[in-house]
């Protein structure tokens, strides 16, 4: 794979120098190697892209949605001619395993395209109300887009697949920790052949290029997907103008196991979701809550099913679990099973040891922590890492206070047999999203969640919709 040039940002339709020489290492986690350098935008390169994409905000506007359709059908051809590149890039920058890298991390891209092609035939620019009059949906204005590096073009795609449907002009910051796969997608996004300015990148970190981004007067709406200290500054930042703000943010989700569901099937499940990308997924069910009846058997099942994760190097193909993203998320991962072994949890799987011949990079060992309690800061603190616990419940009651004492509400998770008792979970868990019995998320549902997890949905009409603008229409009414 040739190298993408990352000290060079892409504004108003070329690439353009960054104004300042400082650049940052990108690091593989796997090696510790620098793979390459990331120059930093400054407000200076800030202000050059939000210009670029005023100017551009008139001719998006004035775009048809079969005109948004057919760039987003470009984008899709022009995003699988370098799929391969982008899954390399996403290997080296991230530490993803090849093959989730490949048919995970950058497939996943092609699925929220096509979701947002089905999508833009369901958004209602020009609707008739029952009182005759009419509601536009217009784009809001210029879109900041702010990108975490868990998913990273993941997490880019729901929102550039958006704006562009819904006409909106952007300015994309993408995690200063992954700037390779940001930087082959915005050679991807020139040649989609958009009207100029509308897609513009820069690179840089959240003090020096996104915090200007977000207080820039010219931004409508902030987009932003990352910790929720991030979304917490970035509120306070567009509060003066009142700008939008979509903020994804952290998660510790609930998993609640009834004793009715089928143990080893709901343990193989629920670890695939907390243990692939090595435990970096915002939405993973990492409090693994079980009815206290089958707590031992769903601890053996689930000993069982980690037995089967093992570590295993970001180049080499298969299943197996890659280092954690960075030296910073290494430490803290660490320093929660710390805590969580200080406070008295249990080791049923994994700790602190790592298997020999991964000592070197961030590698942790996937691991399953049994006995805690819903005060310990294992069990309340995102670790963002491999790393899950298991709490007993007595009751359904139990179960749903345990699960809803938490500042997050992402994603929440129920196993049980008994329909009924599903939907009464359904109905108490403060969650943005509900997953019954293994059942995953389709491309287009409104991803998102409520409490310090964020404001907003992604993905599919809804996501459309929260970069568009209401605009109420009144005229006389033909006779
Ligand atoms: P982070 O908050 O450190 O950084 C995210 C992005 O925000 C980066 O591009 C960073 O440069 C930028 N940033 C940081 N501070 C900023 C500021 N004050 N102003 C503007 N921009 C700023 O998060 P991260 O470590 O990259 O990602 C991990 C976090 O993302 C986890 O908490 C995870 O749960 C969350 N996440 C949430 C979702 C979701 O959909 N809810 C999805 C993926 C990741």
């Amino acid at each position: 794979m040739t190298l993408p040039d990352t000290r060079r940002f892409y504004i108003d339709g070329a690439w353009v120098d960054a104004s300042d020489r400082t650049t940052q290492d990108v690091i593989n986690p796997a090696t510790g190697a620098v793979v390459t350098r990331v120059a930093l935008a400054t407000a200076a390169d800030v202000d050059l892209a939000v210009a670029a994409a005023k100017r551009a905000l008139r001719t998006c506007a004035a775009t048809t949605m079969a005109e948004r359709k057919a760039m987003l059908l470009r984008l899709r051809d022009a995003y699988q001619a370098r799929i391969d590149d982008i899954a390399a890039a996403i290997t080296q920058e991230l530490g993803a395993p090849k093959d989730l890298a490949r048919n995970g991390q950058a497939a996943a891209v092609l699925g929220k395209i096509d979701a947002f092609i089905a999508a833009a035939d369901h958004v209602q620019l020009n609707e008739r109300l029952d009182t005759g009059q009419r509601i536009l949906r217009q784009p809001v204005g210029v879109a900041a887009l702010i990108a975490p590096w868990n998913w990273p073009l993941h997490q880019i795609i729901l929102k550039v697949g958006a704006a562009l449907a819904a006409g909106c002009p952007m300015v994309l910051k993408p995690s200063e920790m992954t700037p390779m796969s940001a930087s082959i997608f915005a050679e991807v996004m020139a040649a989609a052949d958009l009207p100029r300015g509308m897609f513009n990148i820069i690179h840089g970190d959240g003090a020096g290029a996104g915090a200007p981004l977000c207080a820039h007067p010219d931004v409508a709406m902030i987009s932003f997907t990352g910790s929720t200290a991030a979304g917490e500054a970035i509120a306070r930042a567009a509060a003066p103008g009142f700008k939008r703000v979509a903020l994804e943010l952290g998660g510790k989700s609930a998993c609640l196991v009834f004793s009715d569901a089928d143990l080893e099937a709901a343990m193989t499940a629920i670890l695939k979701k907390a243990f692939n990308n090595s435990g970096q997924n915002c939405n993973a069910p990492t409090r693994i809550l079980v009815e206290r009846a089958a707590y031992e058997q769903a601890i053996a099942a689930a000993r069982k099913v980690a037995e089967t994760w093992s570590l295993g190097w970001p180049d080499q193909p298969g299943p197996h679990i890659g280092p954690v993203a960075n030296a910073r998320q290494y430490a803290h991962v660490r320093a929660m099973i710390e805590s969580g072994i200080k406070c008295g949890a249990r080791i049923v799987a994994g700790g602190l040891d790592v298997p020999q011949g991964f000592e070197k990079g961030c590698f942790v060992a996937p691991t399953i922590l049994a006995d805690v309690t819903n005060d310990m800061p294992v069990a309340v603190q995102e670790i963002f890492g491999p790393v899950v616990v298991m709490i007993p419940f007595e009751d359904e009651d139990d179960a749903l206070s345990i699960a809803n004492d938490s500042d997050y509400g992402l994603a929440a998770y129920v196993y049980t047999a008994a329909r009924d008792r599903a939907e009464r979970m359904i109905a108490g868990l403060d969650a943005g999203m509900v997953l019954v019995n293994g059942a995953d998320i389709a491309p287009g549902s409104p991803f998102g969640g409520v409490k310090r997890s964020g404001i907003g949905r992604e993905g599919g009409v809804f996501g459309i919709e929260e970069f568009m603008e209401l605009k109420l229409v009144a005229e006389p009414q033909p006779c």
